[in-house]
């Protein structure tokens, strides 16, 4: 029998814990209060942040996680992957152990390898592993100590293999990752990166100085979806039992393909895995009290969302249905993290109550991309969606620029970003003025409910966020 992906996680829990690591639980998507570097948690270390700078004042050396993670923003930004590769989700959980000078890099690897090796007992074989061209220790300790034969060593450069956790401040140091064999003819496809081993040896300032660390730190992060596909040998992390229901459901909702906005069976699947995934991200985001709105975390989340109900429509689906899908998210990880269903009410408010918005302006916003698809680019260019018209649909239509930009590359169209964020800004000073309690582009008809931009402000989310950058 094949282990679930439930089983999966508390299986590493369990391992990692008879290895003298304490269990602690996920922390926030949100990053605590004082952590205005971040938008979103992207990776198990984030909680421990300041134990790796710290390790003396550690209340445990050795620790194991499995943590919600969001990449759709930010350095580590994965939402343009999400339905088109077998392995990019927005939300996933990583699987995690950490030292705060308990151990250093030898059994760190060790573990890891023994972990997939025999307690997994996936076969070596199928294995490969990179790390960095000047980390000669960790060369050192796979090819003698682990007995990786050098064929299966990369040595790779610092955009591969030096890991840090954003723009600017922060614990870094080398890495070392560990590969599975697919088996994919495409070579591009056919190592899939499973687990990252990061050493924390130094700290960048905001200057980009580094500064070597008292002690030698370790932060590992493996997928569970990603560990999970291998396991249940399925090729992509949405045939994994972790998104099964999901989909089910999804490919369970009344559909009229005369209205869908595809042509043949292309991108019924991606279609279908990006409602899938953005379900998962919005469904915690919701429930952690993040709500859709104007600016920051809000505004990722508008995008999200928008983005899925884009898809439902691409797919025909008839009327509202993201409220309806959200049982299958609370079936499949309700166990696991519990405030999924305490905060029902909650998250099908805000998600109907999103959804809904939307929907009113798309067909419109769609039809006027439509038009413009229509006219005559000047041959030998990538056509381009001008400024204007990209500006028309975010102000109007309450169009994320993302998701023109999306739409746009479907039909190899290009849109005007620059062009578009200079009229976006000239709108926003000039709404200074009139700004009264208002999120900064409450010009975006339809886009803001009183009742729903009253929620956001009463949490305090407010606009201090100004880095969102669409790359
Ligand atoms: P990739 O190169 O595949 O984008 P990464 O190098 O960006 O992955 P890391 O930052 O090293 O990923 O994160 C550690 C681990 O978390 C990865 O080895 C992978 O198992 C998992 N992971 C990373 N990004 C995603 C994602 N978007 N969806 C699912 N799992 C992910
Ligand atoms: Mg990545
Ligand atoms: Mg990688
Ligand atoms: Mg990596």
């Amino acid at each position: 029998r094949l282990w679930t992906g439930n089983e999966i996680r508390q299986r590493f829990l369990d391992h990692f814990q008879e290895q003298g690591h304490q269990a602690l639980p996920s922390s926030g998507l949100v990053p605590k209060a004082d952590d205005r570097s971040l938008l979103f948690t992207n990776a198990g270390m984030v909680q421990f942040k300041d134990q790796f700078l710290r390790p003396q004042s550690a209340p445990f050396k050795r620790v194991t996680t499995v943590q919600k993670c969001l990449r759709a923003g930010g350095k580590h930004n994965d939402l343009d992957n999400v339905g088109f590769t077998p392995r990019h989700h927005t939300f996933f959980e990583m699987l995690g152990n950490f030292s705060f000078g308990g151990y250093d890099k030898l059994r760190a690897i060790q573990m890891a390898w023994a972990f997939l090796t025999e307690v997994l007992h996936l076969p070596k074989a199928r294995l490969r592993v990179s790390v960095l061209t000047t980390d000669t220790e960790s060369y050192a300790i796979w090819r003698h100590q682990v007995g990786v034969p050098s064929d299966r060593i990369d040595q790779l450069g610092e955009a591969d293999n030096f890991w840090s956790m954003g723009h600017g401040e922060g614990p870094c140091g080398p890495c070392t990752e560990i590969f599975w064999d697919t088996g994919a003819a495409d070579p591009e496809a056919r190592w899939l990166e499973i687990w990252n081993l990061v050493f924390m040896e130094y700290h960048r300032d905001a200057a980009g100085t580094l500064t070597q660390l008292p002690t030698l730190c370790v932060d590992t992060g493996m997928g569970l979806e990603r560990l999970t596909s291998v396991l249940q040998d399925v090729p992509s992390n949405f045939e994994t039992d972790l998104f099964r229901g999901l989909l089910d459901a999804v490919a369970a909702l009344p559909a009229d393909p005369s209205r869908a906005g595809v042509t043949g069976n292309r991108m019924i699947a991606p279609n279908q895995r990006i409602i899938a995934d953005h379900l998962r991200a919005s469904g915690f985001l919701l429930a952690e009290g993040v709500v859709p709105g104007n600016a920051g975390r809000g505004y990722v989340l508008r995008r999200i969302i928008r983005r899925a109900v884009r898809a439902g429509q691409q797919l025909g689906i008839e009327g509202p249905f993201l409220t309806q899908l959200y049982p299958a998210l609370v079936a499949s990880l309700g166990k696991a993290y519990p405030e999924l269903g305490d905060r029902t009410a909650e998250v099908v408010d805000q998600l109907g109550g999103e959804e809904d918005l939307f929907r009113t302006t798309l067909s419109k916003g769609l039809q006027q991309l439509e038009r413009t698809f229509r006219t005559v680019p000047t041959t030998g260019q990538t056509p381009v969606v001008d400024a204007a018209t990209a500006f028309y649909l975010y102000d109007t239509h309450g169009f994320p620029v993302d998701l023109v930009d999306l739409i746009a590359r479907e039909r190899g169209w290009t849109v005007d970003l620059a062009g578009f964020d200079q009229l976006r800004e000239v709108a926003r000073q000039r709404s200074q003025d009139t700004w009264q309690g208002r999120s900064p582009a409450a010009t975006t008809k339809g886009a803001v409910t009183g009742s729903h931009c009253q929620t956001w402000q009463d949490r305090g989310f407010t606009s201090t966020f100004t880095g969102y950058h669409l790359s």
